[in-house]
């Protein structure tokens, strides 16, 4: 067992589960810290997101969210879109809304 070809896993409770691979799924926090939502008179959703419309526009209508703090896909390539779509809605261009 050189732990490359093969794997053991040790659980809390020391038990041992020896397999030929592990696949390791985590999850991502919103990190909303230091943001103060509050004082802009927004507030986090229950899942720790801020919640925005198809356009990106908060519940305060001059702010907009984009990217991980509005949650999955949480991806790059969509936090891009994102912030696109918020600013093409910011500066009034009318755009086809893409799925996300
Ligand atoms: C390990 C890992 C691997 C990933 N791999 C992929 C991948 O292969 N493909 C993909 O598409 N996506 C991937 N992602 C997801 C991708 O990185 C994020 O979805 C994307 O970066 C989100 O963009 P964002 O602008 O919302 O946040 P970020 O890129 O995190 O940018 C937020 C910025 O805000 C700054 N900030 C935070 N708080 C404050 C504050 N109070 N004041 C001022 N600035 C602040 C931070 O310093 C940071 O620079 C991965 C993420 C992780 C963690």
């Amino acid at each position: 067992m050189d732990e490359v070809d093969q794997v053991v896993t040790r659980l809390d409770d020391g038990s041992q589960i020896r397999s030929e691979k592990l696949l390791c799924c985590l999850g991502r926090v919103a990190n909303l810290a230091g943001l103060d939502l509050e004082k802009a008179g927004l507030a986090a959703t229950e899942r720790g997101l801020i919640a925005v419309d198809a356009d990106c526009r908060t519940a305060v209508p001059n702010l907009y969210a984009a990217g991980d703090v509005i949650g999955p896909p949480s991806l790059a390539s969509s936090s891009a879109e994102q912030g696109r779509r918020a600013v093409c809605h910011m500066f009034g261009v009318t755009l086809g809304h893409a799925a996300t």
